[in-house]
């Protein structure tokens, strides 16, 4: 199977550049603040291990998954870096799992925190990370509630907050309001629990609240530490954030021309008919489908690059194949390689292209990819 890693349709995952990516990242913070590789989601789509690896050795130091069995995943590829799991987790077994592969757990209520203690050896010290809400509406605990779950987390003998964080909504708006308000209830909640997160003494739990967009805006929002996701990946979380770092997508999707043929004018393409040949038409056939990720509604509206050059998707998408009107490049064949997603000399296409055109976000356009795409780190 390894073999046949660029017989069809591949995913290829450039390390360089994400290890430029964390630099970047690192560049703009104080050496106060540390970086989280937010991996979870196969590290949106790319390869959790592979990504992990690069990112720590890039100088990332913390890792954050959403999922008990993505943390299982690392510590079984010999990952050692503190991770913390930001999904809710409660009953006894997840617990154990936590505590076996020494993962860290976000506590989002103090009943969690009670089911926590009672699980866990009363002799052991489990580092929690606590959370709050300061306008997500999401998991975690209202800010105005936090000093009383604080107080009880630290009577539990046997739990030891490791850190106490939120998650903001609205980071890459133009309009800073809502960022701000979170800001200043993350703050007031933590002055209530004796804490100041600027001046962080070395017994203080660490604090943070920033993603990709928060790390961007301003250095007042990083803290001890920020959660990175979509940055990493080279992806700029909105238009007016772009000046701050000079990021490279991370991910290209390349499939293989499987065969080629003329059609002429009056033909129809595809399941459904929907496009016509207006004139004699050059199609490629391309082995990857909407079974591989590539969105059906992207059908008649994409583009892919052939030898360089940009040119139109025609017909509906289909389950493994779609087709390409390649008549301005006759030297097309079978076995030429295409560009979905990704760049060919000064041509490129983005996951923020895919998602302009079908409405949504760039971070669902990376986690769409199927694992019937292999991953080829170059
Ligand atoms: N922190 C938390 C709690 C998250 O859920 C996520 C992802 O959604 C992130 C950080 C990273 O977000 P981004 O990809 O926007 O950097």
């Amino acid at each position: 199977v390894a073999l046949m890693q660029r017989e069809r349709a591949w995913v290829e995952i450039d390390l360089a550049a994400l290890s430029d990516n964390v630099q970047q990242i690192l560049s703009l913070l104080s050496p106060r603040t540390e970086l989280m590789a937010v991996v979870k989601a196969d590290a949106y789509g790319h390869g959790a291990v592979t990504v992990s690896q690069t990112a720590l050795q890039a100088g990332a130091t913390w890792l954050g998954v959403a999922t008990i069995p993505e943390g299982i995943e690392l510590r079984e590829a010999g990952i050692a870096a503190p991770i913390l799991v930001l999904g809710a987790t409660h009953t006894a077994e997840q617990i154990r799992a936590i505590a076996h592969w020494q993962l860290q757990p976000t506590l989002c209520t103090p009943k969690q925190a009670l089911v926590y203690s009672e699980a866990v050896d009363h002799r052991a010290s489990l580092p929690v990370h606590i959370k709050l809400d300061t306008g997500m509406s999401r998991l975690g605990t209202a800010w105005q509630e936090a000093v009383e779950f604080v107080q009880l987390v630290q009577r539990l003998p046997n739990l030891a907050i490791a850190s106490i964080y939120s998650h903001l909504a609205t980071a890459d708006d133009l309009d800073p309001t809502v960022l701000r308000q979170q800001q200043q209830r993350y703050e007031a909640a933590l002055c209530a629990c004796g804490f100041d997160p600027h001046a962080p003494t070395p017994t203080s739990p660490r604090f943070h609240l920033a993603n990709s967009a928060a790390t961007l805006v301003d250095s007042s929002l990083h803290y001890d530490l920020v959660r990175t996701g979509l940055i990493l990946y080279g992806l700029y979380p909105a238009d007016h954030l772009k000046d701050r770092v000079n990021l490279k997508p991370v991910l290209q999707v390349k499939a293989r021309v499987t065969q080629v043929k003329m059609l002429r004018p009056g033909t129809g393409v595809s399941y459904g008919y929907k496009f016509i040949c207006d004139r004699k038409t050059h199609l490629a056939v391309i082995g990857i489908g909407y079974a591989d990720g590539i969105p059906r509604n992207l059908s008649n509206k994409m583009t892919a690059l052939v030898h360089g050059q940009r040119v139109p998707q025609i017909g509906a998408i289909t389950m493994d194949q779609l087709m390409l009107d390649v008549s301005q490049i006759p030297a097309v064949q079978e076995g030429d390689v295409v560009t979905l997603l990704g760049h060919e000399g000064n041509q490129q296409i983005s996951a923020d292209d895919w998602a302009g055109l079908l409405g949504t976000i760039s971070w669902e356009i990376l986690c769409s990819f199927k694992h019937r795409l292999p991953r080829v780190a170059v």
